[in-house]
């Protein structure tokens, strides 16, 4: 089927079955400039995962020191990240009265800085532009803790109590928050509309999310560069880049509204 018709399809589905739940992966962002982990330029290409686990992270300094490397390396680019064209036409979505909620695996805080209401964010892997002390809680910017990086720290401790501080972020073998996960998967089960974004549905549990909501009922669309394991469970799959994507198909929601 043709994009024009495939896009058309979507906008029909959005504007008529009621407000959508979104659920965006690392795909959302590469177009501001984030790398995701599994395409061929993707972070695992470069980097052993097992090396960036919770247990490896909490056992030893040599872990934590490791993590940083990384992780270093990765907040320098989401702190130059800008929103994109796709996180600005989901927030555009919620200005249309359109959006129940934004469900995201990604840690780069650019749906609520493109305009989504905080409140609808529903973050399943943390934010990265957070850390705390493991030990006493104390709370730390991510680009406090950056800046000491830069600075030369390889491993910043906490400076009251000397504890270690942990990113927001979900770790490898980390539990996912238990909150969050029990609100996404409400939202989830009682979507209309279900609208995947650049993501390729193999992290688990946040990739249960989809099928939690089809299993219920709801509508499913899927807009992904390469395909996915669920795609022959969806109503509709646009293949392509989120940011043209979305943008084409908030601009064909808006062109129904006044037609
Ligand atoms: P993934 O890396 O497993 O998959 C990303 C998917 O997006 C791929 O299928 C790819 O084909 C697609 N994609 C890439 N660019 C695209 C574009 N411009 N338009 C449409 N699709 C595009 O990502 P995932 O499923 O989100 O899982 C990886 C995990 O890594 C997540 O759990 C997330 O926590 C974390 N992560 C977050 C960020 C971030 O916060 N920006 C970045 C990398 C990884």
């Amino acid at each position: 089927m043709a994009m024009d018709e495939l896009i058309e399809r979507a906008a029909e589905l959005m504007a008529t079955v009621g407000p959508a739940v979104v659920f965006t992966g690392a795909g959302v962002s590469t177009e501001s400039g984030i790398p995701d982990f599994r395409s061929p330029t993707g972070v695992w290409a470069r980097y052993d995962p097992d090396d960036f686990s919770f247990q490896s992270f909490v056992r030893s300094e040599e872990g934590r020191r490791r993590y940083w490397a990384l992780g270093g390396e990765l907040y320098a680019t989401i702190r130059l990240a800008q929103p994109n064209p796709a996180h600005r036409a989901i927030a555009t979505l919620e200005r249309l009265g359109l959006l129940d909620c934004v469900i995201t695996q990604n840690v780069d805080n650019l749906h609520q800085r493109a305009g989504t209401a905080p409140s609808r964010v529903i973050e399943l892997h943390g934010n990265a532009t957070r850390a705390r002390c493991l030990a006493c809680g104390c709370a730390y910017t991510r680009d406090e803790i950056q800046d000491r990086l830069e600075a030369g720290e390889e491993v910043p401790a906490c400076r009251p109590c000397g504890g270690i501080i942990k990113p927001h972020t979900v770790l490898f073998g980390e539990p996912m928050p238990a909150r969050e996960t029990e609100i996404a998967e409400r939202r989830a089960r009682g979507a209309g509309c279900f609208v995947v974004v650049g993501s390729s549905l193999v992290v688990y549990p946040a990739a249960y999310m989809p099928l939690y909501a089809k299993e219920s009922g709801a509508r499913l669309i899927i807009v992904n560069l390469t395909s996915t394991h669920l795609d022959h469970l969806a109503d509709v799959v646009i293949p392509g880049k989120a940011g043209e994507v979305m943008v084409r198909l908030v601009e064909r929601i808006q062109a129904r509204a006044v037609r």
